[in-house]
């Protein structure tokens, strides 16, 4: 990559990332949602060694903590991501057992049988559903569990228009049945897969950016980059309202066997 390249790069990521900064979430999800999977999850103790990859700013990484006993460390790659994390966990009292580290899921620093609970919302996609369970894997005790939201197909025919989209912005996408027999392939029991509702991409993750979209334009005007950027985001949240009755997200749980 030139260096002008790179210098482009970076500055498109820093406008996401202050884009992603105002808002609670980077991704769709819900309390009640964080909620009913960590239902799922039993045998955690006060001692017990959760990891949230691809935390972000933590939304769903300060209920876990308030829903579970445990220490927590949320990983991000975005240094201003795990910035507004700590903040946040000392602002909910949780700076004791919620710790936010820069790092990249594809070189997690942590030991071999080390944690409780694998946890990540909307995120394994940045290395991939197949290879994230595989790599994760050894960090986890044996009857530990993993817990992670991914796109996934709800039928198995769709329109072209919206596979075409998917092909290009995530070709990993595939539906439920296969992802579950992906993850028991990769070493787990499927505990349970569920779809994540509407309300998750409507109410929480799209509808608070709207007024997030017009401020950051305003911030950023004649900013071609800025521009097309929310464009794009525009058109994601068209597509879903068409098409959202053939993809969303679901929670896969998953039990180290
Ligand atoms: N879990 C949060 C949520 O549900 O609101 C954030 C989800 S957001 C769609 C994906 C997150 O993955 C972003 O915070 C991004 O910075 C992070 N990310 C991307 N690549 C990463 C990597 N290689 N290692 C760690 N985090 C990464």
């Amino acid at each position: 990559m030139s260096e002008e390249n790179k210098s482009i790069h970076e500055f498109d990521l820093n406008l996401i990332c202050d884009y992603f900064s105002n808002l609670e979430r980077q991704g769709p999800g819900s309390p009640e949602i964080t909620i009913k999977a960590l239902s799922f999850v039993d045998n955690l103790t006060p001692q017990s060694r959760i990891a949230d990859i691809g935390c972000g700013t933590g939304g769903q990484t300060m209920v876990l903590a308030r829903h579970a006993p445990g220490q927590i460390t949320g990983i991000d790659l975005f240094p201003t991501f795990i910035e507004l994390f700590k903040s946040n966990a000392t602002k909910h009292n949780l700076q004791d057992r919620v710790k936010g580290i820069v790092g990249s899921m594809d070189k997690l620093h942590f030991q071999n049988e080390e944690l409780d609970l694998i946890w990540s919302e909307g995120a394994i996609y940045n290395i991939g559903f197949e290879r994230g369970l595989k790599e994760w894997r050894p960090f986890l005790k044996t009857g530990g569990y993993i817990a992670v939201t991914e796109a996934s197909w709800f039928t198995e025919d769709r329109p072209a228009e919206i596979e075409a989209f998917w092909k290009d912005a995530y070709p990993g996408i595939d539906t439920i049945p296969n992802k579950v027999a992906q993850m028991q392939k990769a070493g787990y029991m499927p505990v349970v897969s569920f779809i994540l509702p509407e309300n998750c991409w409507t109410e929480h993750f799209y509808a608070p950016q709207h007024a997030a979209q017009d401020i950051f334009l305003k911030k950023n005007a004649g900013n071609k980059t800025a521009e097309d950027f929310i464009a794009n985001q525009r058109h994601e949240e068209q597509l879903y309202q068409k098409y959202k009755a053939y993809y969303g997200y679901a929670f896969y749980i998953g039990k180290k066997i």
